[in-house]
């Protein structure tokens, strides 16, 4: 196959050339590739052809007991594909207390591998820290799964010292810990006091959970991974410019292998959402914030300490299970869709002129291949890369619907908003899968990546 006249894009920008595959790989790029006899030409001109995007943070058909968020592996990553993602590295769910990492790894292969149409990796997830689970660092890694979440609050939480435990195995390992950081106590506290005032509405989500109660957490994560020597932590989905600055403050005194994922809501979004009628529809944690987070995390993202762009993709139904807060917000599952849209707006902000082109691709794309040993195979277009490209359109302008969407639920947090540029071409592996917003591969095409160790460079 041969893709002619598009603007290539990558992390320094983008260049008219053209991309030949040949199987699944990328075989060459170049100025005026000649066709061979019998090779298919797609006409990219006028076209911005970039490396099919790559979302760290997932969860599809996630069990929470009561509970599952409504994509599977199925649903989840045909929306990814025709939102223009073609890699996802999916967050588990807890298994039985005390588990070990790899229960959660099996049950996972099961759920993904009739089902995914696009590539993908696990985090693994830990509820507790002991040699056991250190032992298991090593023993995965081997298998590829080379990061693995914590989190410091929500019931199966870990302590400072199994996080700093843990931390001192996994820089000598070189594995990534992702971490959810939020202060366990403050929220509890502040959850309990709103909710015996009768204090219930979903803006008390909000009010429950301020932005100090995450900062605080980034800066103990921080600290604690200074007194192992700089260990590797990846924050996810940060939320506000404290945070930011306590990230910065810590880059600045010489920690090189901290790392930031910010999500499109919490720059797109504010915490107004929460006063709408439907406000249960953006339960989430960390919450939506203030507008000035927003253009704090937007000036992080346009240059600043944001390394990445992840969506967090965990739908649920506004009319089933988000009905489960009407009362108390507390009782609604947290999580909103976002795999199929994130590529659509943050191409708005490219063609809008507020995002570069190489930046773009950084963020969505070759970063957060980097940071989970993706890297080379995923998030570039180069030689001997897996030819896995989106063709994105820059001239189209749409509207984001609910039903334009193949997200497996009832709204779409961006309804409404007007994307500048879109993808109409989504190839995984050298396979058209989507092409002008229908899938047209097959369930179970998707294969598991078996990744290398983060690249910290
Ligand atoms: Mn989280
Ligand atoms: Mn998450």
């Amino acid at each position: 196959m041969l893709i002619t006249g598009g603007l290539v894009a990558g992390e320094s920008g983008g260049r008219i050339e053209d991309i030949r595959i040949e199987g699944e790989t990328v075989s060459e790029i170049g100025p005026s590739l000649v066709a061979r006899v019998g090779e298919m030409v797609i006409d990219a001109c006028g076209m911005v052809v970039i490396p099919g995007g790559v979302d760290v943070h997932t969860h599809m058909d996630l069990d929470l007991g009561s509970v599952r968020s409504t994509d599977d592996f199925f649903s989840g990553t045909v929306a990814a594909a025709c939102g223009g993602t073609t890699t996802i590295v999916d967050h588990m769910a807890f298994g039985p207390r005390g588990c070990s990492i790899r229960h959660q790894v099996d049950v996972y292969h099961r759920l993904a591998e009739d089902k995914a149409v696009i590539d993908y990796g696990f985090h693994g997830v830990m509820d507790h820290v002991d040699g056991a689970i250190e032992d298991e660092l090593e023993e995965l890694s081997r298998e590829g799964i080379t990061s693995h979440k914590f989190y410091l609050t929500y019931d199966k939480m870990i302590s400072d010292y199994e996080v700093i435990r843990l931390m001192e195995r996994a820089r000598s390992l070189g594995v990534l810990l992702a971490v959810h950081a939020e202060n366990d106590g403050a929220i509890r506290f502040l959850r309990d006091k709103f909710i015996r005032a009768g204090k219930t509405a979903p803006i008390y989500h909000a009010r429950s959970r301020p932005p100090e109660c995450e900062a605080e957490a980034v800066g103990r994560v921080a600290m604690l991974a200074a007194m192992v020597g700089d260990a590797p932590v990846y924050l996810v989905h940060l939320s506000t410019g404290l945070s930011l600055d306590i990230l910065h403050a810590a880059r600045l005194r010489g920690q090189k292998h901290l790392f930031a994922e910010t999500c499109p809501q919490y720059f797109i979004l504010d915490e107004s959402m929460y006063l709408r009628d439907d406000g249960l529809k953006y339960i989430m944690s960390p919450p939506l914030r203030a507008d000035t987070d927003c253009e704090a995390l937007f000036h992080g993202v346009c240059g600043g300490d944001i390394d990445v762009i992840g969506t967090d993709h965990c739908p649920f139904f506004y009319i089933r299970e988000k009905q489960l807060g009407k009362n108390d917000f507390s009782k609604a599952p947290g999580g909103i869709p976002g795999v199929e849209t994130r590529i659509p707006l943050l191409f708005s902000l490219v063609s809008a002129g507020r995002l570069d082109l190489g930046r773009f691709v950084s963020l969505c794309c070759a970063q957060p291949a980097r940071l989970f040993g993706l890297y080379p195979k995923k998030g570039v277009l180069a030689v001997g890369s897996d030819a896995d490209i989106v063709i994105v359109d820059p001239s189209i302008r749409k509207t984001l619907t609910r039903d334009m969407l193949h997200e497996n639920t009832d709204y779409s947090p961006y309804e409404g908003m007007d994307v500048a540029g879109y993808p109409v071409m989504t190839i995984s592996r050298g396979e058209v899968i989507v092409n002008d917003g229908r899938f047209t591969g097959d369930m179970g095409r998707g294969r598991y990546i078996k990744r290398g160790l983060p690249d910290f460079s």
